[in-house]
C-alpha cells in the first residue's frame, strides 16, 4: 500500500511525501473525522520513512512489498507502534497470547477501553528511548489522541518536544478541540477532509459486498467510512419492519445481543435518525414543522446520553422511534 491508496486526501499525503524527502517534523497531528484515512496515511508515512525500495526513496512514497513495508503492515516492525485501544487492551490482559481464554479476555478488555491511559504512554515513551533495531525511523502513532487522560498527555509532552533522532510522533484525532493546548502547540497539524459520498459508497461495497444498501449508508456517513459501516448496520435495524405501530418494537428487537454491541448499535440508530430529522428540518416549509423537528432532535440527543448512562438500549430505541410517530420522516 502506498500514499495513492489514501483516497481523497491529496493535500495531506503530498505534505507527508515531501517531508519524507526533506525535513520530518518531530510531531504531527492528523485531524479529521474517523474513517477518512488518518491511520492509513500514518502507516503509509511510517512505511515511506523505512521503505527499502530505492525508487520509493526518491519519491518519498513506499512500495508496500519490501520486508520493512510488509512488517509494518503486519504490525511486527519493532520501530513502528500503533498505540490504539487494541494495543492498550493487549497491555491490560493478564494472560499471555496463546494461553487458553486469551482472546475472550482481550475482547472483554477492548470493550472497556475509553481513554488512553498514562501506563500506555509510559510503555511507548520507553520504547521511543530504546535504540532502533534496524537503524531506521521510529514512528509512534497514537490513535484517539483526544482521549488521553491529562496525566497521559503530560507524560507525553517532553517526549514529543525532544524526541531522539529519527523519531516521529503521529497523533490522530477526530476531536481536536478536546485536546490539551500544550500538546497542540507542539504538533504540526494536518487536516483530513470528509470523503465524498461516492468514495464512501465504493469503499463500502469493496469492504462488504453484502451490505443491503451501500448508497443509503453512504448518505448517512458524513464522509466517513467508519460511520458508513455503523449506518449500514443501523439501517438494517431500522428496516427490520415497515414504519407503523409495530416498527419501534421490531427495531428494538433487532439490536444485537450483548450490552456493548447493543449500546453501540443503539447509538448508530439514533445517529441515523438524527441525520434524517436534520434533513427533514432543512426542508421543512413552515415554522411549526421546523420546531417539531428541532424538538425531536433535542430529544434524540438526550436518548443518546441515556444509552451511554446504561439505560436499556432496546427500551431507548423503542421509545425514541415511538416519538417519531407523527413526524413523517423517511429513513
Ligand atoms: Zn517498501
Amino acid at each position: 500500500m502506498s500514499f495513492a491508496e489514501v483516497l481523497n486526501q491529496t493535500a495531506a499525503t503530498a505534505y507527508l511525501q515531501k517531508s519524507v524527502l526533506g525535513r520530518v517534523p518531530q510531531a504531527l497531528l492528523f485531524c479529521g473525522p474517523c474513517g477518512v484515512g488518518k491511520k492509513k496515511a500514518a502507516l503509509a508515512f511510517a512505511k515511506a520513512l523505512n521503505c527499502l525500495d530505492p525508487r520509493c526513496r526518491q519519491t518519498g512514497d513506499c512500495c508496500g512489498v519490501c520486508a520493512h513495508c510488509k512488517a509494518i503492515d503486519g504490525g511486527i516492525y519493532p520501530d513502528v507502534v500503533v498505540a490504539d485501544f487494541l494495543y492498550q487492551a493487549r497491555l491490560e490482559v493478564k494472560k499471555d497470547p496463546g494461553d487458553k481464554g486469551y482472546e475472550e479476555e482481550l475482547e472483554k478488555e477492548l470493550a472497556k477501553q475509553q481513554r488512553i491511559k498514562v501506563d500506555t504512554i509510559r510503555d511507548i515513551t520507553a520504547k521511543s528511548q530504546q535504540k532502533s533495531a534496524v537503524n531506521g525511523w521510529k514512528v509512534f502513532i497514537i490513535d484517539e489522541a483526544q482521549s488521553m487522560q491529562a496525566e497521559a498527555a503530560n507524560a507525553l509532552l517532553k517526549f514529543i518536544e525532544e524526541p531522539p533522532q529519527k523519531t516521529v510522533w503521529v497523533l490522530l484525532t477526530d476531536k481536536k478541540a478536546a485536546m490539551l493546548k500544550t500538546i497542540l502547540s507542539r504538533c504540526q497539524p494536518l487536516q483530513f477532509a470528509p470523503l465524498p459520498e461516492e468514495t464512501v459508497e465504493r469503499l463500502l461495497r469493496q469492504a462488504n459486498p453484502e451490505i443491503t444498501d451501500p448508497a443509503l449508508a453512504a448518505r448517512y456517513s458524513q464522509g466517513s467510512l467508519a460511520r458508513a459501516v455503523r449506518a449500514a448496520e443501523a439501517l438494517d435495524i431500522l428496516h427490520a419492519a415497515e414504519p407503523g405501530p409495530a416498527w419501534p418494537a421490531a427495531a428494538a428487537a433487532a439490536l444485537p445481543r450483548g450490552m456493548v454491541a447493543a449500546r453501540q448499535s443503539a447509538q448508530a440508530v439514533l445517529d441515523v435518525v438524527m441525520l434524517a430529522l436534520h434533513d427533514a428540518w432543512t426542508q421543512a416549509v413552515d415554522e411549526k414543522t421546523r420546531l417539531a423537528y428541532q424538538q425531536a432532535l433535542k430529544k434524540m440527543e438526550n436518548y443518546k446520553i441515556a444509552v451511554l448512562r446504561n439505560v436499556s438500549p432496546a427500551l431507548t430505541v423503542e421509545t425514541a422511534l415511538m416519538g417519531l410517530d407523527k413526524l413523517h420522516i423517511r429513513i
